[in-house]
């Protein structure tokens, strides 16, 4: 049977690190980057006789990510130890959520070839994470760095509904856009606060039986995720068309060499013994909670995206770019309040904003000028007293320094003059010393138009509006 009659399946379990400034169970700071076991106290690291106490704002995440994704959010959820050994994780277990997690049952919807589709969620649940082992520092010996041990984490868990790479590194950008709006997360797949393991299997197409599953590891970035499922999915087909069956085990994704390689089988990786955490009692939600949270959801990407088509009559790839992030997506918003053609302030945006934030490699939190400013300098291109090409240079130079765009305008004389009966005047003036030019145009010469919008410009000092003075120009000539 050829790759193409087998249907792959692919389901997404995907940690997200909370933004939270202290870790699950006690007060240590979450910041990255502190030298080793810097944020460390006798409960993160694991001392005998120490109690966790709940982070609540970690709670709080969790439904709000659990409301943004659909989910039924359960009244009571139940703490689990996971027991294992691994040298960066002091207590020999990790408290995290089992078989009654937060919230259960959600959906994400995302964009396909053939339209959008949903893709279930089965569960989202609150965890601790490990720390980090540290092997290339020292020669010879491996270093353990406890800073992130007992770091929060949210495992969200799709349902098998996803049936390519593509689809599976689409769902992941769904998700991570929804959790960096709800700003829970910093949606970094590079550092890692946003990690990925793919649940991947085959079965021929039709099938009601889904294949063994594989689950593969290490896949920080979305092409990695592509390239890993793919390669996943021919190597379960060559293993099946050769006779072989499929073992069910955790493959680590070699980028170097592009390959997926067998890490452990799933029997010993199974051996957890979860049980309910006996320090820590059943976490009850109240109403009040939920109310909160509910009520405080911001817009959702999806939803803004085409609200953002149909309000503004952006088209879709803009509306994609300006919705992308929440904060450029709220620039627009506020900037549109003051402009008549939000079309040409997406454009604007698009363009020159977001060109010289990269050069200068600088935050639209950090910018010098209101919103109002720049639906100012937008209105002077609207109403035609500022080309748009000048309109370019205040704009630069309101980026560098904040000044408003009425005074920079002023002081470098760029406004533009679009006052019909000053245009008329000047246009008269050229058509009286040019006869020659003037008869070769109504001869039929209509090219010699541009030199005489040439020499009202060179009159006007270059300040003319151009649509103006053809405008004039042509009228004049009996157009
Ligand atoms: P575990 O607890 O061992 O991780 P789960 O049953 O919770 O196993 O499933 C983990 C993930 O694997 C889920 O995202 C689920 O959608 C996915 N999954 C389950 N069965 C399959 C399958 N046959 N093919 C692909 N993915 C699967
Ligand atoms: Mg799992
Ligand atoms: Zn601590």
């Amino acid at each position: 049977m050829p790759i193409e009659d087998f249907q792959p399946v692919i389901g997404l379990e995907v940690h997200a690190q909370l933004l939270t400034g202290s870790k699950l169970f006690c007060s240590c700071a979450t910041t990255f980057g502190a030298p080793p076991n810097h944020h460390v106290c006798p409960v993160c690291l694991g001392m005998p006789g120490v109690l966790p106490v709940l982070n609540a704002r970690v709670v709080e995440f969790a439904v709000r990510t659990g409301l943004a994704l659909r989910c039924e959010v359960r009244r009571t959820s139940v703490w689990a130890r996971k027991n294992y050994f691994y040298p960066d994780m002091p207590k020999g277990y990790q408290i995290t959520q089992y078989d009654q997690p937060i919230c259960e049952h959600g959906v994400l919807t995302i964009d396909t070839p053939g339209g959008e589709r949903d893709v279930r969620i089965r569960r989202i649940h609150m965890e601790e994470d490990a720390g980090k082992s540290v092997h290339d520092a020292h020669a010879g010996a491996s270093l353990v760095d406890l800073n992130r041990a007992g770091v929060p984490l949210l495992e969200i868990v799709s349902e098998p509904d996803i049936r390519s790479s593509e689809e599976a590194a689409e769902y992941l950008k769904a998700l991570r856009d929804v959790v960096v709006y709800l700003g829970v997360n910093d949606g970094n797949l590079e550092e890692g606060s946003f990690r990925c393991d793919a649940n991947v299997s085959v079965m021929p197409r039709g099938s009601a039986t889904l294949g063994t599953r594989v689950e593969l590891k290490n896949l920080n970035s979305f092409r990695f995720v592509r390239l890993a499922i793919d390669y996943e999915i021919a190597r379960q087909v060559e293993v099946l068309e050769s006779g072989g069956k499929v073992q069910q085990e955790t493959r680590l994704w070699d980028a170097q060499r592009s390959e997926t390689r067998a890490m452990r089988g799933k029997e010993e990786a199974h051996d957890y013994r979860y049980f309910p955490e006996p320090d820590l009692p059943p976490l009850h939600l109240e109403d009040a909670l939920l109310d909160r949270v509910a009520t405080s959801l911001p817009e959702l990407p999806r939803p803004r995206f085409r609200r953002f088509v149909s309000q503004y009559g952006l088209p879709e790839d803009t509306a994609h770019v300006l919705t992308g992030e929440r904060a450029l997506a709220d620039y627009f918003e506020a900037v549109a309040l003051h402009v008549k053609d939000p079309k040409r302030l997406a454009n604007w945006l698009q363009g020159e904003l977001l060109r010289l934030l990269k050069e200068e490699n600088a935050l639209l939190s950090a910018l010098r000028f209101t919103p109002a400013q720049l639906g100012e300098l937008l209105g002077m291109v609207e109403a035609g007293t500022l080309s748009a090409s000048a309109a370019k240079d205040v704009f630069a130079e309101m980026f560098r320094t904040g000044r408003a765009p009425r005074d920079v305008v002023a002081e470098k004389g760029l406004a533009q003059e679009s006052d019909v009966g000053a245009v008329e005047a000047v246009v008269d003036q050229v058509l009286a010393a040019c006869p020659k030019e003037v008869a070769q145009y109504q001869a039929g010469k209509k090219q010699v138009l541009g030199f005489l919008v040439g020499q009202v410009m060179r009159a006007m000092k270059g300040k003319g509006n151009p649509a103006l003075v053809n405008q004039v120009l042509k009228s004049r000539l009996g157009e």
